[in-house]
């Protein structure tokens, strides 16, 4: 039996996982930061999910693989208890800040620790439509410019010159690919395997599926309709759909209606992610019969995303129903 789990954290405590007589595959899926855009709100996190695979022998637990790194991402992984270090690969959709402005904290603990090297995956430099350039791989190479310029760096070095004298961007393994419209494998690790697709935000926006033995799951980022306005026949990502084809779960941005920007609640821009599971072909919410872990109803209106408010999702097998998040 495969056993799947998915957890929010924001204050939490991550109970034991239970042991069983012989060693099951298991996954777990964790919402590290559930805030979108710049601004910061009660405290939420940016973006981020922490996708765990492995068996009752090693807490699920021997691969780590960390989807985006918004802001507070390494405090929101030690209330997991996983330490950078023990990331096996990052990953991200794209380069926005709130997906990707914690991941000089993440790298620099990383380096300070004096981790292993880590695989950093994105997509390859992208042309925006103004001219610009989208580049991951800039980002990873120069993500402790500042430290390094202000003499951080050389003091951590003088403690310990064990450290890579690179500092902190020494540490990441670019791998770069371009994003195609049918979904490629772009990192694999013995059982593990993930993939990309190209979808719709900004340019070089990938969204990804990791494929274990104990189940898939998809993150789309922020991944949006072909159509930029209404009207649309839907509003979900077709290329998330394709790629979520037969998934377990999906990691997917939403905005609550009352929380848009424009609805007159005079509160924060809120793009809350959701984690869903489906057996069938999933349209934002059209599909009937699915189960949802809806955080953002829960996350959004309580003001705070705990597993307390939503409860511990456990999923022993397919067809067991979700507690609702309200
Ligand atoms: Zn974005």
């Amino acid at each position: 039996m495969r056993r799947i789990f998915v957890a929010v954290t924001a204050a939490m405590t991550f109970a034991t996982l239970p042991s069983t007589a012989r060693a099951t595959p298991c996954l777990v899926v964790t919402l590290t930061g559930t805030q979108g855009g710049p601004t910061v709100f009660n405290g939420q996190a940016g973006a981020g999910t922490l996708v765990s695979y492995g068996d009752d022998s090693n807490g699920c637990a021997a691969v780590r693989l960390q989807f985006d790194a918004g802001r507070g991402t390494s405090m929101r992984l030690s209330q997991v208890k996983v330490t950078p270090v023990q990331l096996s690969a990052i990953f991200l959709t794209h380069i926005h800040g709130d997906h990707t402005e914690g991941l000089p904290d993440v790298l620099a603990l990383r380096w300070y620790l004096k981790g292993s090297k880590v695989d950093v995956v994105c997509s390859a430099d992208t042309v925006t439509r103004s001219g610009s350039v989208n580049s991951c791989r800039n980002y990873v190479t120069h993500i402790a410019d500042a430290f390094i310029r202000s003499g951080e760096v050389a003091e951590r070095l003088s403690e310990d010159r064990e450290r890579l004298a690179g500092g902190p961007a020494e540490l990441a393994n670019v791998l770069t690919f371009e994003p195609k419209e049918e979904p490629q494998l772009v990192w694999a690790s013995g059982d593990v395997k993930v993939s990309a697709v190209r979808s719709t935000h900004i340019a070089g926006h990938a969204s990804y599926r990791v494929d274990t033995p104990a189940g898939s799951v998809v993150i789309g980022g922020d991944a949006s309709n072909d159509t930029p306005a209404p009207p649309r026949s839907h509003s979900t990502s077709d290329q998330v759909e394709k790629l979520a084809q037969g998934t377990d779960v999906i990691v997917h941005s939403a905005i609550h209606p009352v929380l848009g920007p424009d609805r007159g609640q005079r509160l924060p821009r809120a793009d809350l992610l959701s984690a869903e599971r489906s057996h069938r072909p999933w349209r934002n919410g059209k599909a009937s019969g699915r189960e949802v872990l809806d955080v953002d109803s829960s996350c959004s209106l309580a003001r705070h995303c705990t597993t307390q408010s939503l409860g511990r999702a456990r999923r022993p097998s397919h067809g067991s129903r979700l507690p609702q998040g309200r």
